[in-house]
């Protein structure tokens, strides 16, 4: 179609164009970026109209996918990076040109050997004209060893400065001065999502918000949001979290129980946990999680199979259009159960964390493309009664 196909020789709509009603609205868009880092965040957030059809709710998600690097990872990159470059402590040395920052990505990653959170990070260092190196070797039986709990606790799971060590460690070689990322301790990680995501929400919301969503892989993204959320708006939300099997977290909300300073440093061994829901789930808190005073920021968990998972990504990619990954789907199993337990007309928001295209191997590999039925009975009522 040419520019013209859709207007008459006045400018004004032509018969052949599409009726106002499916016609895409028009916004100014964005002026240019001065930066790969200033387009980070800003992201849209959309209705899921068949979920709110079937719960009578309006449920939202966040586009988190659409970042940059294609999740939310990008705000807590760039926050990190500027909690580097100006530390609150005078001991620490600024982060310098030359200087390596490193990540310890989880075991179940290294596993993986696809290093994908390294490789965020190494890149968001050249973006800020910082040269870094970052190698992983990863050793599969000793880290598989490590998992089932016969390695040494104290350096499951993390970095070894020891290239000799290569046969059994994860060694991540670093040449000249290195920074620790840290994601999971760093305050630079739901500082992020406080500053910028949850501002967001709550001005695409206007505010009327009554639950938010979301799964805990370090805990920056619900602790940074949800405290945001409850201490700017008059009628605070519910926090709920979106947990896969075999997290430790589910229990801990349900049961109000924080963690314990012995169950901080007992439980380190395992932060992931074997699901195929890749990115969140825990069996230790972080700093991250901990966040907030002593009740917490979060006030209700749903637990979520595998199973429920993947039928609600088949449902999100076959009814919504949206191609995710398996925390996306996690979530909103558990916005869906929570708008069934707020009843008619509330307002719940939840994040697209990545795009199904990061989880082709693992959990796209079990769904089945030419199976198009409905959710199933996700959620405590059964979602095909629900259906129109
Ligand atoms: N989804 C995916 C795919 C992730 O990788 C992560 C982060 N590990 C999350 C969700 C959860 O984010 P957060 O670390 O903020 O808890």
């Amino acid at each position: 179609l040419s520019k013209n196909d859709h207007q008459d020789s006045k400018g004004n709509p032509s018969r052949n164009a599409p009726p106002s009603s499916s016609r895409p609205q028009t916004q100014a868009p964005p002026q240019p970026a001065s930066s790969l880092a200033n387009t980070i965040g800003n992201t849209p957030l959309t209705l899921l109209p068949t979920l709110s059809r079937l719960t009578q709710c309006s449920i939202y998600a966040k586009l988190e996918l659409l970042n940059p690097g294609g999740s939310p990872k990008d705000r807590v990159a760039r926050s990190i990076l500027h909690s580097l470059q100006h530390p609150s402590s005078t001991n620490t040395p600024p982060l310098a040109p030359g200087d390596t920052i490193y990540e310890a990505p989880s075991a179940q990653l290294a596993l993986r050997e696809s290093s994908e959170e390294a490789s965020v990070w190494h890149t968001k260092a050249f973006e800020e004209g910082v040269r870094g190196e970052v190698e992983i070797f990863a050793d599969i039986p000793a880290l598989l060893k490590r998992q089932s709990g016969e390695g040494n606790d104290d350096d499951a799971g993390s970095t070894k400065h020891d290239p000799d060590a290569k046969s059994d460690s994860i060694i991540i070689n670093i040449t000249g001065r290195a920074h620790f990322a840290n994601q999971f301790e760093s305050p630079a990680n739901y500082r992020a999502h406080y500053h910028t995501t949850g501002p967001e929400i709550y001005t695409q919301m206007d505010g009327q918000i009554d639950a938010f969503v979301a799964g805990a892989g370090t805990g920056g993204t619900i602790s940074g949001v949800g405290l945001y959320l409850k201490e700017k708006t008059h009628r605070p939300p519910r926090v709920v979290l979106a947990d896969p099997t075999g997290s430790g977290l589910y229990n801990k909300v349900k049961h109000n129980i924080f963690f314990s300073p012995t169950e901080r440093e007992g439980t380190r061994r395992r932060s992931q946990v074997d699901t195929i829901i890749e990115g969140i789930g825990l069996t230790r808190s972080t700093f991250n999680w901990q966040v907030g005073d002593d009740a917490g920021v979060v006030d209700d968990a749903v637990r979520v199979t595998d199973e429920e998972a993947r039928r609600m990504a088949r449902w999100l990619c076959w009814r919504e259009g949206w191609f995710v990954g398996g925390s996306s789907a996690v979530n909103c199993v558990a916005a869906l159960r929570t708008a069934l337990a707020l009843g008619p007309g509330h307002r719940i928001v939840t994040i697209f964390c990545d795009s199904g295209m990061r989880h082709l191997s693992k959990f796209w590999a079990g769904i089945d493309p030419a199976d198009s039925s409905a959710i199933g009975d996700v959620g405590e009522a059964s979602m095909a009664e629900l259906e129109e």
